[in-house]
């Protein structure tokens, strides 16, 4: 009961605050709420059944997203899981930790600054990129893709890697981390000779926002948007796009949700989105060495597989090249990444990029979750100013698996067909979403 009143006490006091902060900064919070239980083998198992919006785990706790118009808390006081109301410890309250000097989102880009600060990039350095176009959003944004190498607008004989960013809407440092790989390239491509090394022996493409849509909408409405914005009939919005990619699409329920509501809906069908069959025309055009798929929260670096915990055949490569990732940040910035295949490691997820990208195409595939920040309090949303420090600490990891690319490119040229080949089913326990 106590509970309860205190629950009220905050929802009071989070649309009072609501009500006077600028409109850009809009009510939906009032419907929202943040709670965390504490991450116990019976807790997880009441948990998978309720299909909430799971944000992160953090010191032994699972934080989740209550959305109030579809979420009852009283469900979890049926279950008898005890839950903390966190609200008041995240964004909006903690203003000086997500400062708002330059823009109502820092120092981030929206889609609009980034669009033109691609452009920028591509006018200051025509010899050195390429801005294309490779896709075209619901809502009718450009999907960018940089393409970054000596003799640019020509199709080299070179190997070819991939850094995407941002399929999570929220998860906005996702966006800056393979922008500002593409920045630095450019910019120490005449002064380092490693760099211009690395870029005249490879074609490298970064796509640093693939879910324009949704990040637009994070920014502007909702700060916790994680999907993109399809509307999937009444009330109900968004696919998860790394959800949506067809290698073991929908191989489960767990790793992946049929529901429309849900945080991690995989959509229809696969590729049923834009946004997902812009990296499928781009992996049909070249041929990938390797990717980064940079997301956050958790710091962990994961490979495939993710839609089961049984190792993948290039388990043995992919672990050894991890760990020299994590090694790299580590030695850089003192920062521990852990390691591991994403179904072991973290939670099972099916239709996701790395998956794919492994299980088709035989690319060695990363997702990398980049850090929070320190402390909870304000944390959860990387503050501007660590933007500078998450990509430096970052950076000699994307450079080793451009530079690994390089090396690898004579001995192994992927085969881009080979879809019908894994098809056989294992049974999983385990959930959770990111
Ligand atoms: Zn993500």
């Amino acid at each position: 009961m106590k509970r309860k009143r205190a629950f009220n006490l905050i929802l009071f006091f989070l649309i009072l605050f609501c009500s006077i902060l600028p409109p850009l900064f809009p009510q939906t919070y009032a419907d929202t709420d943040i709670i965390s239980v504490e991450k116990t083998s019976q807790v997880i198992k009441k948990l998978q059944e309720m299909d909430l919006d799971l944000l992160m785990e953090w010191k032994g706790r699972i934080y989740i997203v209550l959305h109030h118009e579809r979420d009852d808390p009283s469900k979890l006081e049926q279950s008898q899981i005890a839950y903390r109301v966190e609200t008041s410890n995240f964004y909006p309250f903690n203003q000086k930790d997500i400062s708002i000097q330059s823009g109502v989102n820092g120092d981030y880009h929206t889609y609009q600054e980034l669009e033109r600060d691609l452009v920028a990039l591509e006018e200051n350095y025509p010899h050195l990129v390429r801005l294309h176009d490779i896709g075209k959003s619901l809502e009718g944004r450009n999907i960018y893709a940089l393409k970054i190498s000596d003799n640019v607008s020509l199709d080299e004989n070179e190997a070819e890697v991939l850094f995407i960013g941002c399929h999570h809407a929220r998860e906005w440092i996702s966006v800056e981390v393979p922008y500002l790989l593409g920045k630095y390239l450019v910019e120490n491509y005449g002064s380092n000779p490693r760099v211009r090394d690395l870029v005249d022996h490879s074609q490298i493409w970064i796509v640093p926002l693939l879910n324009p849509d949704g990040l637009e909408y994070s920014v502007y409405f909702y700060r916790y948007w994680r999907k993109n914005r399809r509307y999937n009939g009444p009330g109900s919005y968004g696919v998860d796009i790394n959800r949506n990619y067809d290698y073991m699409w929908g191989f489960d329920n767990e790793g992946s949700s049929p529901d429309t509501f849900s945080e991690v809906y995989r959509g229809p069908a696969p590729f049923s989105e834009p946004e997902t069959q812009a990296i499928h025309d781009l992996f049909l055009q070249r041929k990938f060495q390797a990717l980064i798929s940079y997301h956050n929260y958790s710091q962990v670096i994961l490979y495939p597989w993710g839609y089961t915990t049984e190792p993948s055949p290039k388990d043995a490569l992919l672990s050894e090249m991890a760990r020299n990732m994590s090694q790299l940040i580590r030695s850089e910035s003192g920062r521990i990444y852990e390691f591991g295949a994403a179904g072991s490691q973290l939670y099972l997820t099916n239709g996701d990029t790395t998956d794919w990208a492994l299980g088709i195409y035989d690319t060695p595939a990363f997702t990398i979750e980049l850090p929070p920040i320190d402390e909870l309090q304000g944390g959860f949303f990387n503050a501007e100013e660590d933007i500078s420090t998450i990509f430096q600490e970052n950076l000699p990891a994307a450079l080793y698996l451009i530079e690994w690319s390089i090396q690898n490119y004579a001995s192994e040229i992927p085969s881009p067909e080979k879809e019908a080949d894994h098809k056989e089913k294992t049974t999983q326990t385990r959930t959770f979403k990111n």
